[in-house]
């Protein structure tokens, strides 16, 4: 896998686009420029690696636009040594950006075909995450609790695993909504009975699947 000056140029104009779009986290922006986007993408769209699209990947997936990968990691205020739990593996981009900025990262997949693709493709980057295959809609209880939780996948409603595995003080950031378009949500978890909810832009991301989900 090849990281040419022409990719690196291309990339760092979109992280100039992303900073026009409104993105000011200094440290996503520094994991945006470094990790390789088109190294989670078939060959055949590399020359689309660095617009501001989403993209098909396996299994009727997408790799999330890099804008909205932006606009989640800057939520989440991730500091070194975060335990993060990230839902919705997909090709494993956002992952690597969580695990470039210091987080120790578990990450669940519901599809077998593109949780193996991702595990072994972090492994083979040095990205140091913890694979999971399974329903993320339930949380992943054996690791918890999480100082953030991210879901890239639209759910209709928060599933309560969630808000009960994030530690007081946690942030879980996710797109809830129908179908076709979702609010972002970011939840604060102030005590343990207790969260404000901040609701955000519209986006567009393919179904969470699971029991407390769709
Ligand atoms: N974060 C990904 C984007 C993935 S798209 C990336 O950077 O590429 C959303 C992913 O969520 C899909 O791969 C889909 O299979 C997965 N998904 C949907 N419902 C799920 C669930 N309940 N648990 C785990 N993964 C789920």
């Amino acid at each position: 896998m090849i990281d040419t000056y022409k990719d690196k140029g291309l990339r760092k104009r979109l992280i100039d686009e992303l900073t026009h779009k409104g993105i000011n986290d200094k440290k996503v922006i520094a994991a945006m420029l470094k990790v390789p986007r088109h190294f989670f993408m078939h060959t055949d769209f590399r020359t689309h690696a660095y617009q501001d699209k989403a993209f098909r990947i396996a299994e009727g997936q997408t790799i999330s636009q890099p804008y909205t990968v932006a606009f989640q990691t800057q939520l989440l205020q991730i500091e070194k040594g975060n335990k993060v739990l990230e839902i919705g593996t997909g090709s494993g981009y956002q992952a690597s950006i969580l695990v470039e900025m210091g987080a120790k990262l578990i990450t669940i997949e519901r599809n077998e075909i593109l949780y193996e693709n991702a595990t072994k493709l972090l492994h083979k980057l040095g990205y140091n995450a913890t694979c999971v295959l399974g329903d993320g809609s339930l949380g992943c209880a054996n690791e918890a609790p999480f100082d953030k939780i991210i879901v890239t996948a639209g759910a209709p409603v928060v599933p309560k695993a969630l808000i009960e595995q994030l530690k007081v003080g946690g942030i879980l950031v996710i797109p809830v909504g129908d179908e076709s378009v979702q609010k972002m949500h970011s939840i604060i978890k102030k005590s343990k009975n207790n969260y404000e909810e901040i609701i955000l832009n519209d986006f567009s991301f393919v179904p969470l699947i699971g029991e407390q989900a769709w």
